[in-house]
């Protein structure tokens, strides 16, 4: 006969968000059990590839600064607990025409929130990171609160944490369906387990529209492919050895980079979106994935796409010694989605971080063990209400 299991709070889907939320849950002492299809810090979702971005001049908007605060607090809280070192502090260089989104959008965020900033012709961008071979124009932003955080390890921390609070972790093992209820909400497990609980707490990245198809409401979730790729350094010493991340406005798409995490060896860089509207022909990036599929694996057309960014550094090589693809769940504004909603009670939702959630997963997975708990967080997240496109 199947199981029953009864409980205070089901998280769905132990990822970037899930992870943390239920860690938070955990150590508040909350009887939680967490749900993942596959293993914690696995490659098939949204959260592999070794390295994500932290900024704190928030080029997507001024208003994501107090999130960004809170999440350094919360990943430094983890990292205490889990005696890791989860973020490294490298600064970031925001690059691109003195008009370009990631160039106006970081000055206008440090400029509203006081933040610390420097503004550089390209001259000084060449003189002080010369892995960057800047345009005539350019200009750099450059702030030193930021950094890298570590996605595999940070939600395996939050998850081996989790489970010595005493929580219950069943791993391998998918939420086949969800049923919302105003007092006792329900998940059924793949295993034929019945879960009841108090509320259920949703963090099913690319497979949220799949799971719960109304939780963005009319406008729908689009997941999208995006390919990663690491570039074997050609200098020694590597002037990527250290240096800050960047973010890049081109002609045709901003795209992204760290510095080297294997002591010199490699450069990683990705694409985050095309520029609208610059005459290419077709969605270079971006094409459409079903979860269950996975994205399409990389190929010789990303390789040579990605060698094509990779000439503006210097002293890598011309085409990617390695690539991942991986999954972003785009909401219609690119603004995350979380909280409740009306027509989906007991549930706790938390999905279309867009390709930039990541940073804040620390002070998202906080946020949700307060709405499970408390039905409301003092966390700033109004602007990402589940409601707002209805
Ligand atoms: C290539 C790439 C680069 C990025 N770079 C950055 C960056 O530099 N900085 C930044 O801030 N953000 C970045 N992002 C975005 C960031 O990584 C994502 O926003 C974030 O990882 C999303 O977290 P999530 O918890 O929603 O999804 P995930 O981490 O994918 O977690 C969802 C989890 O739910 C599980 N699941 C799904 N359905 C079920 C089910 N039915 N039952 C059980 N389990 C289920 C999945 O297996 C998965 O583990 C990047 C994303 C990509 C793809």
């Amino acid at each position: 006969m199947a199981e029953r299991t009864e409980t205070d709070t089901v998280v769905v889907g132990l990822g970037a968000m899930g992870a943390q939320a239920l860690w938070r849950l955990a150590r508040d002492g909350v009887d939680a059990v967490g749900v993942e299809q596959f293993t914690p810090g696995h490659d098939r979702g949204s959260s592999h590839g070794e390295s994500r971005i932290i900024r704190t001049a928030y080029m997507e908007g001024a208003a994501y600064v107090p999130l960004v605060r809170a999440a350094w607090r919360a990943w430094s809280e983890l990292e205490e607990d889990a005696a890791a070192r989860l973020v490294v502090r490298t600064g970031a260089l925001m690059l691109g025409a003195p008009d370009s989104p990631a160039v106006t959008g970081s000055i206008a965020a440090a400029r509203h929130h006081g933040l610390a900033h420097e503004v550089l012709s390209d001259a000084r961008v060449a003189e002080r990171f010369p892995q960057h071979a800047v345009r005539p124009g350019e200009v750099g932003v450059f702030e030193e609160e930021a950094g890298v955080v570590l996605p595999e390890a940070a939600i395996r921390a939050a998850v081996r944490l989790a489970a010595a609070a005493g929580a219950r972790v069943r791993t391998g093992t998918a939420a086949a369906r969800i049923d919302p209820d105003p007092d006792r909400p329900r998940v059924l497990l793949s295993d034929g387990t019945r879960i009841r609980a108090r509320r259920v707490v949703v963090t099913a990245g690319a497979w949220l529209p799949k799971l719960l198809p109304r939780a963005a409401g009319p406008g729908g979730l689009a997941v999208q492919r995006r390919v990663l790729g690491w570039f074997r350094t050609t200098r020694n010493p590597s002037p990527h050895a250290n240096g800050p991340v960047f973010a890049r406005d081109g002609a045709d798409c901003t795209w992204y980079g760290f510095p080297s995490m294997d002591g010199g060896r490699t450069v990683k860089i990705g694409v985050h979106a095309e520029v609208a509207g610059n005459g290419v022909e077709g969605a270079q990036w971006g094409e459409p994935v079903d979860p269950d599929a996975g994205p399409r694996p990389p190929d010789d057309a990303d390789a040579r796409r990605l060698g094509a960014l990779a000439a503006g550094l210097r002293g890598v090589g011309e085409l990617p010694e390695r690539m991942a693809a991986c999954m972003y769940t785009m909401t219609p504004d690119e603004d995350f989605l979380i909280g409740q909603r009306r027509d989906l009670p007991g549930l706790v939702l938390a999905g279309g971080f867009s390709g930039h959630g990541y940073k804040f997963a620390s002070a998202v997975g906080a946020a949700l063990a307060d709405l499970a708990r408390h039905g409301r967080t003092d966390l700033p997240i109004g602007m990402f209400d589940p409601h707002r496109w209805d």
